[in-house]
Parts: C-alpha cells; structure tokens; sequence
C-alpha cells in the first residue's frame, strides 16, 4: 500500500513486580505521507506507549516489543539502535507536551536548532546557523535572527513550543509524531500551532501521528481517527465519519464529555464514569464492560464479559452491537444530550 508507517499486530508488554503490563495489546494502523492520524484515549490507554516503540525510545531491557512497525518498508523493532538514531531526526521526529524535557537550558535555542541538522546533513556551522534562522521564521518568531542566540528562557511557553516545532522539523521529517503537544497552552496558541502543523504538512508532505485526549483537536487536525482503549483500537476511520456517526460506546463517552463542536462555553461536562482498566489484569471480554451502559443490548449468544470484541478493519468499531443499534442508540440517546 502506501502507507508511510504500518504497524501490525504490535504488542508493548512491560515487566513490572506485580506482574506484565500489557500496554498495547495487538494494535494495528498506516498513515501515509500528507496524511495526519488523530491517536485519542485516556491516560493508559497505550497512546503514548505506541509511539515511543515506533520511535525506539522505549526502555528495552523492561519493555517486550512485539509485531511489525515497517517505516517506509523498513522493520523498526529489533532494529540496532543506531539506526534508530539515524531515522530519528532524518526521517522521524516528535514533538512532545512539554518543551522543556526536549530543549536543554544551557543551550541557545539557535543551536539546538541547527545541532541535528549539522549532524544529518553535514551542514557547516555556517550554513545551520542560517537554517536554524529560517526554521524559527517558518514557525512563526518574529525577528528570528536576533531571537536565534537566545536560551529557552528567553522565550514564552508557546515560542519555546515553536522552537521544539522548529527542532523537529529542521531534517524534513517524513513522519511526525506528537505527543499532546498543545495541551499546556491556551487557546489562541494552540489554534496557531495546529494551523502551523498543517501548513508545515503541506510543504514537508509529512505523516504525521498526533496524540490526543481531546478530540476537539482531533477534529481540527486529523484526516483519520484511531480511538484507543486498553491497549487497543476500538474505534477507526475518517474524521468526518466518526465524529458524525460514531460506533462504539466508548467514543460516545469521549464526544459527550467534551465541549460541543460547536463552541458553546460554560456546557456541563460529563466525564465518562468509572476509571480506565487495570492494565495488569484487563478485564475479560469487551476492556469497556465495567463502564459500558449497553451491555445488556447485546443480543444472541455473544457476551460483553466473556468475549473480546474483534478490532476494527478500516471504518468500523470493537463491539457486540450491531450496526443498526450503533446508530440507534447514538442518534436517539447520546446525540441529542
Ligand atoms: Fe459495550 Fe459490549 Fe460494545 Fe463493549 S462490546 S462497548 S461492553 S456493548
Ligand atoms: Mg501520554
């Protein structure tokens, strides 16, 4: 196909004391060049976890890797580390929540600009020095050349935000991960960051994975959607089709406790009730069943507490019901609250 990055069958296990942490329990999904996937879930829901194998930063004496991550055709689990490092920066980078874990103090941000483009590139001192210029006016800092030799505390949250923004895409990555990377900001900022991801996206042509709680941002930056639950997709598809008909309970969770697409301030929230499932000892059947309303819809000789779901192949969701109900039960009882 032509999927840029395609992970299959991927499994992210941890040893712990009480036992193995199933962190991504057979996940599956392709993003190609040009196009943004929406990653969405809870906190432990394998989100970031996915992310950090594709990227080879996971601790590998802990951390059992399982399945496929082909980049562009390559394998990247079992890869050696340093051709890990080599794709890191030339052909993958990250942006993550917080600018400070990926900028250092005690460097201009200038230099940490130009210091992987000079390392992929061969570049001179020089010529990265003028990269690093015309990467911070790409992102939007105003008088870039007089802000190129100063350090990160000379710039306000959402520049040093920039700046990462600026790092990572300083050797034209052809897949970009981001990891909550507006969460910290206010409004007005992260509408500006997401509008410079898009149109870095489209003269990079990158890949691009955005991780999420929020799936207001989804809606705003992604072409596709993959909701995650318990180390699992349990829901996929076009943008548009999953915001407009979504399909499994869960994701109906997720819609209703965030504000309305609409904008309308001051709405009551309802956060989906009960807690996130132990990742130790999931539960049996449906990951959802402790927390899911429908289970007693379930209809025939298939059982929420016994039988797991099968993940969803393109458009679809991980449920029991059936598709009329989906649509019966979003459209009667979830839409109109
Ligand atoms: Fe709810 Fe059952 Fe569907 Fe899981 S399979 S989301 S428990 S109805
Ligand atoms: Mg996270």
């Amino acid at each position: 196909g032509d999927a840029f990055l395609s992970v299959r069958d991927l499994y992210v296990h941890f040893a712990t004391e009480d036992g193995t942490v199933k962190a991504v329990d057979g996940l599956s999904f392709d993003v190609a060049r040009g196009r943004t996937l929406g990653i969405v879930g809870e906190s432990g829901s394998g989100k970031s976890v996915t992310n950090l194998a594709v990227l080879g930063l996971h601790n590998p004496r802990s951390t059992e890797v399982a399945g496929e991550i082909l980049l562009d055709g390559q394998q990247l689990i079992g890869a050696r580390e340093k051709t890990l490092e080599t794709l890191r920066g030339n052909k993958m980078a990250m942006i993550f929540q917080d600018p400070l874990t990926a900028l250092s103090p005690y460097y201009t941000v200038g230099r940490q600009i130009a210091e992987p483009f000079r390392k992929h590139t061969g570049a001179s001192k020089r010529e990265a020095r003028l990269r690093a210029i015309e990467m911070l006016d790409k992102v939007g800092i105003p008088h870039p050349q007089s802000r190129v030799d100063d350090y990160p505390h000379q710039f306000s949250g959402g520049m040093r935000q920039r700046a990462m923004i600026a790092m990572a895409l300083v050797c034209d990555p052809d897949l970009l991960i981001a990891d909550e990377p507006t969460t910290a900001l206010d409004v007005t900022v992260q509408a500006q960051i997401l509008d410079l991801l898009k149109d870095l996206q489209q003269e990079f042509g990158s890949a691009i994975v955005f991780i999420t709680h929020d799936l207001g941002v989804i809606a705003d930056i992604a072409d596709d959607i993959l909701v995650m639950y318990s180390g699992r997709a349990v829901e996929r598809g076009a943008v548009r089709e999953v915001l407009r008909a979504p399909q499994h309970p869960y994701t109906w969770g997720l819609l209703t406790s965030m504000p309305r697409l609409t904008g309308d301030v001051g709405e009551e929230l309802s956060p989906i009730h009960g807690t996130p499932p132990s990742l130790l000892a999931p539960p049996p059947g449906c990951p959802f069943h402790p927390r899911c309303a429908f289970t007693d819809e379930v209809a025939g000789d298939r059982s929420c507490h016994r039988d797991r779901p099968a993940p969803p192949a393109g458009r679809g969701a991980a449920c029991h019901l059936t598709a009329e109900q989906k649509h019966t039960f979003f459209t009667e009882q979830i839409k109109p609250r």
